[in-house]
């Protein structure tokens, strides 16, 4: 079927003038009706998941369920947020709006296809702005899923799905109808749509990718951490930018560490990613899992030493674990997007933190102690957008989500990311 862009643009800046004026209670009405069809049909929208990137049937419904709390936070919340504030000044009146701004480009990866559309257009929508997605090009169906759920608003549309190639969104942000763009993948596609958007002056939010900490303290109980240090890289077949990835131990517990992490691995069950009991699926593309035998042969030949997995089949790569390894090594410079972990040790906490901030990327970290004061005085010593304290890294609708450094910028989610693209404008009467 043939797409015509420009038409699009100009259908979704004539409806932005409809949406912007509809009131919040209305396009709160909106997103509950988006909310239940949502629900309704879980199993069709986790099926067009699966279909796209093998994601285990289980998991895309999760992932379905995720973005329906989203939208339940967002229902309860957008009008204390959206309220704005008064100022106390020698003025009679001062006070700020949150007005929309317009059109908002959304540049969508594939590893969540429906949550990460989820938490950039659910936000962005009550604002009052319309959105254009141009979904990536290997989850077509998820895309097209999503444009029609979110077609169910009545007359006009604020939801506009792009079916382009990335080379035409430059093309998209340049065009004046559009006043913002937010992306979530890769650096390289960050660095240039922030360098398009700065070239227009277009305001822009950036998730890019990251390469987590997870350290662990001499007095973690590893009965309780290893579980959850499995989960945290091994989730989505490691391809989440929040994943843990390097993973820092106290050398008192290294060893013990590496044998439990292992023996949690050959719990998993691989198979058809439709059948509910798999827990385990391979990557969304061959050439990811290509790159990532890449990073990983290449830190073998510098020395890392292979524990465990490190086949691949297509796009099937086997949980897999190195350790000896040192900084310069890919798996360690670099970000692993893939079911890849990475163990050192550690005997002093000012090197784990060391550890953790040798990294371009910022986004988050995890550190496992029962000593939660001392950790909480180290907190500043961090480079990260967050840090998790007995916990995995994970993303919650109430809680700011954004990185530092190479993870990019702005905030997502909670109070932040409904005001990500807003106008606050300021009155002042005298
Ligand atoms: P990309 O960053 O290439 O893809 C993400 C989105 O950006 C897609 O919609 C893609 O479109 C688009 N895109 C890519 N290049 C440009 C560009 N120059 N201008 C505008 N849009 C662009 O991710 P990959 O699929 O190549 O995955 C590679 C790596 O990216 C992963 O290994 C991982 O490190 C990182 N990544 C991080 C994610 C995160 O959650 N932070 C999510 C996905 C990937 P198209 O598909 O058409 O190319």
């Amino acid at each position: 079927m043939h797409f015509d862009l420009d038409n699009t643009l100009e259908v979704a800046a004539r409806d932005y003038e409809i949406w912007k004026n509809t009131d919040l209670d209305s396009r709160i009405a909106v997103v509950k009706l988006i909310r239940n069809q949502l629900i309704e049909q879980k199993f069709k929208y986790a099926t067009s998941i699966t279909k796209d990137m093998h994601k285990p049937i289980s998991q895309s419904l999760a992932e379905v369920e995720k973005c329906a709390k989203l939208c339940n936070y967002y229902i309860e919340e957008s009008k204390r947020i959206l309220k704005g504030r008064t100022i106390k000044t020698g003025w009679s009146e001062v006070y700020l709006t949150n007005e929309p701004l317009g059109v908002i480009l959304g540049v969508m990866p594939w590893n969540y296809p429906f949550w990460q559309v989820f938490r950039f257009a659910i936000p962005t929508l009550l604002a009052g702005n319309t959105v254009l997605v141009k979904h990536a090009s290997n989850v077509p169906n998820a895309a097209v899923a999503l444009e029609e759920l979110f077609r169910i608003v009545g007359n006009q549309q604020v939801y506009f799905n792009l079916p382009i190639g990335s080379e035409q969104v430059e093309n998209v942000i340049a065009n004046p109808v559009v006043k913002g763009v937010s992306l979530t993948g890769s650096e390289a596609a960050g660095k240039s749509v922030a360098s398009i958007a700065g070239k227009w002056l277009k305001p822009v939010l950036l998730e890019l990718g990251g390469s987590n900490a997870f350290i662990v303290c001499e007095d973690a109980i590893l009965d309780e951490v290893v579980p959850v240090a499995v989960r945290a890289r091994m989730q989505n077949a490691g391809q989440s930018c929040i994943a843990a990835k390097r993973f820092i131990i106290h050398n008192k517990l290294k060893d013990q560490f590496i044998k439990k992490f292992v023996k949690e691995l050959k719990t998993f069950k691989f198979g058809d990613a439709m059948n509910e009991s798999t827990s385990f699926g391979s990557m969304a593309r061959e050439d990811l899992a290509e790159g990532l035998e890449k990073q990983m042969r290449d830190s073998i030949n510098m020395g890392a030493t292979l524990v465990h997995g490190g086949k691949r089949d297509g796009a099937f790569f086997e949980p897999t674990v190195l350790t000896n390894i040192n900084v310069d090594m890919p798996v360690f410079k670099e970000e692993t997007f893939g079911p890849l972990a990475v163990i050192m040790g550690f005997d002093d906490f000012d090197k784990a933190v060391a550890l953790s901030n040798g990294s371009n990327f910022g986004l988050g970290v995890s550190i496992f102690s029962k000593d939660v004061n001392f950790i909480k005085s180290k907190i500043a010593s961090f480079d990260e957008g967050a840090l998790f304290i007995n916990e995995m890294v994970v993303s919650d609708p109430s809680v700011p989500f954004g990185g530092i450094k190479n993870s990019g910028y702005g905030r997502e989610m909670s109070d932040e990311g409904l005001l990500a693209f807003v106008n606050k404008k300021t009155v002042v009467i005298k």
